[in-house]
């Protein structure tokens, strides 16, 4: 079967720009080493994804790659990330648009301790509620999908077990926030609870949904 493939339009073109940009900023930033992470973010009902295995120092304006909801391939040759099915899952059942996915260290090493992050502190209340852990499967497979939507019910992220972490957002730089934000509340509780003979203070249901009313007024609006 010939797949249709079409050339990018403008909106498209942008979006791509921002989406190597937020790839290269997650490697900048110690999120991501090398091309283990992945980035992608909806135009219209296409899927801007990041190519399998290229540094993203390397892709350029005409390396645009992109999918339909379905998965098929509607922009580029590059073969999309192995982890599309997870992305998919996340545009088709939530309104997300835009993903971001990485094995940082300090939120993957919480993945494999347990079930839900601790609310260690108040900007889990960004993430819409305590971070769940979602169980382990494969890599790039349905069942790691289905993991993660469950999970990320109510929520704008999850840690992935034995893996790493999903965010998504209304655009690339919250979903790109919310991983920094994410990474960093796990190395907190990490740090905090890493203390002999101590062990960290946690913030209340009542004093996280307060957190969360706050945060959603919070900012130059
Ligand atoms: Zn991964």
């Amino acid at each position: 079967m010939a797949e249709q493939r079409r050339d990018a339009d403008g909106d498209e073109a942008r979006a791509w720009d921002e989406l190597v940009a937020t790839a290269r900023r997650t490697v900048a930033d110690g999120l991501v080493v090398g091309t283990s992470g992945n980035v992608s973010v909806r135009v219209g009902d296409t899927v801007l994804v990041t190519p399998s295995g290229v540094p993203y120092d390397r892709l350029t304006p005409a390396d645009v790659t992109g999918v339909d909801l379905a998965g098929r391939q509607v922009l580029g040759t590059l073969v999309p990330t192995s982890e599309l099915p997870m992305h998919l899952a996340v545009y088709r059942t939530t309104g997300a648009r835009a993903i971001v996915h990485t094995h940082a260290v300090h939120a993957t090493a919480v993945s494999t301790l347990v079930t839900e992050l601790p609310a260690i502190h108040y900007m889990t209340g960004a993430l819409g509620g305590p971070v769940r852990v979602a169980p382990y499967a494969p890599y790039g497979t349905p069942e790691l999908a289905a993991h993660v939507l469950r999970a990320l019910d109510g929520r704008s992220g999850c840690l992935l077990r034995n893996h790493g972490t999903l965010t998504h957002g209304d655009t690339l730089d919250r979903a790109y926030d919310r991983t920094a934000q994410l990474e960093w509340m796990c190395r907190v509780w990490l740090t905090a609870s890493s203390v002999p003979g101590l062990s960290p203070s946690l913030l209340s249901e009542a004093e996280l949904a307060e957190a969360g009313e706050r945060l959603r007024g919070y900012g130059q609006r």
